[in-house]
């Protein structure tokens, strides 16, 4: 978005269709090699789609930490940008040539069913696998003042879900000084945009959700029952080399937040395979795992990332133990998925639909994708809903079917006359 707003004000306008697009810009991830790979999978499929003319600039985290590699995989690519150096993109493309006004509002004029609010970027934490720190530098917090008017921006433009997001969430006014920002800062947004149904939380750092953010979650009424806390591991040796908050920490953050809101989902992410980790290590994950019944689970196979102090740790797991726990390790994830999803079976809930067009059911009946609260953009399951509704809708329906991830729902007058 902030990219979007510097190139704005040089009177260009983005498009969703790259086809239309003079310039094609892909701001890429370098966290893990998953990443890597979907950046550079998406730079070259473009690089290989575009017309001649269409210009290419490759921005963000992976060109921060990779540019040569960048370039040599993909030595078409007209420019090369780190992270956030979104006015420097913007100087480079220049002041567009259309000589005609474009509206500048304060953020966004995109209709979308759910928007991102970065709350805070960089990072102090001192995790040994990752370089985000390194590439990002220091946390540093954005206004309230400037969140409230991106989150009303967004409220204006009909956006239902506001997720927010940092490398960090629950840092948020630390370094102002104030170790309860992110309690404050939900009281301020929940406030501000009253109708604007989903706030929901991503991205808090375990030992960090407080008895008062937990607290404040479940009173806001807008703030939805849902936590987002990435542990990593759950081995207390483990932890220690990667140099994360122990398990007693995460415990205290989850003891806090289901005392709180009993029903809450949970979502965390695992990393397998961290250097040195062994059977029993990873036997502790997956009990700790089964003990706490994550509703969503995310996991990564440990990969070195140049630059950080995990890399090089002599003992790396071989690729095929870390596959084959990364395995086993998904495989209880989704069951434990599943037996939630079929607890919801009968429920009535509200689905946020997404779809721009209905798909159709193997009856060949019209079918819209949305997702309950229970489920994060991207990341989460999905809900079909039968019938037909335009993207944005709130739809009140009932669970009749459970898949591991993904919940069937019927609207709750489907069945009336
Ligand atoms: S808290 Fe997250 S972003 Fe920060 S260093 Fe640890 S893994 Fe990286």
């Amino acid at each position: 978005m902030r990219l979007e707003q510097a190139l704005r004000s040089g009177r260009h306008l983005s498009t969703a269709d790259p086809t239309e697009a003079e310039l094609l810009i892909v701001n890429t991830c370098g966290f893990i090699d998953a990443s890597k790979d979907e950046s550079i999978s998406v730079i070259r499929d473009l690089d290989s789609s575009r017309r001649k003319g269409q210009q290419l600039y490759v921005v963000g985290c992976l060109t921060e930490i990779a540019e040569a590699e960048v370039r040599a995989t993909i030595p078409n690519v007209d420019a090369t940008f780190g992270a956030e150096q979104w006015d420097a993109v913007a100087a480079s493309v220049g002041p567009a040539s259309a000589n005609f006004d474009i509206p500048q509002p304060e953020f966004t004029n995109i209709k979308q069913p759910s928007a991102y609010l970065k709350i805070s970027d960089g990072c102090d934490r001192p995790c040994t696998f990752c370089i985000i720190p390194t590439i990002k530098g220091a946390m540093h917090s954005d206004t309230v003042s400037r969140l409230i008017a991106e989150a009303k921006a967004h409220a204006r433009d009909g956006t239902r879900e506001l997720v927010l997001v940092a490398q960090d969430s629950t840092a948020y006014g630390e370094d102002q000084g104030d170790r309860e920002g992110l309690a404050t800062l939900l009281e301020q947004l929940s406030e501000a945009v009253p109708d604007l149904p989903w706030i929901r939380l991503m991205y808090a750092y375990p030992g960090r959700v407080t008895r008062l953010l937990a607290e404040t979650m479940a009173r806001l009424p807008n703030v939805v029952p849902y936590l987002d806390m990435p542990l990593q591991h759950a081995s207390p040796s483990v932890l220690r080399r990667m140099k994360r908050p122990t398990v007693n920490k995460s415990r205290e953050s989850i003891n806090h937040i289901r005392k709180a809101i009993p029903d809450v989902v949970l979502r965390s992410t695992f990393i397998v395979g961290f250097p040195g980790e062994t059977d029993s290590e990873f036997e502790e994950l997956l009990t700790f795992i089964e003990e706490q019944r994550f509703d969503h689970i995310g996991a990564f196979t440990y990969s070195a990332q140049k630059g950080t102090p995990a890399a090089t740790l002599l003992e790396q797991v071989p690729e095929a133990v870390k596959i084959e726990r990364y395995g086993r390790l998904m495989e209880l994830a989704q069951s434990i998925s599943h037996d939630q999803n079929r607890e919801m079976i009968g429920q009535e809930m509200k689905v946020l639909v997404e779809s721009a067009e209905p798909t159709t059911s193997a009856d060949g009946s019209p079918v819209v994708i949305g997702r309950t609260y229970r489920d994060a953009p991207e990341v989460d399951g999905l809900a079909f809903v039968k019938g037909e509704f335009k993207p944005g809708s709130m739809v009140d329906v009932r669970v009749e079917g459970a898949l591991p991830y993904d919940l069937l729902c019927s609207p709750l007058d489907f069945h009336k006359p």
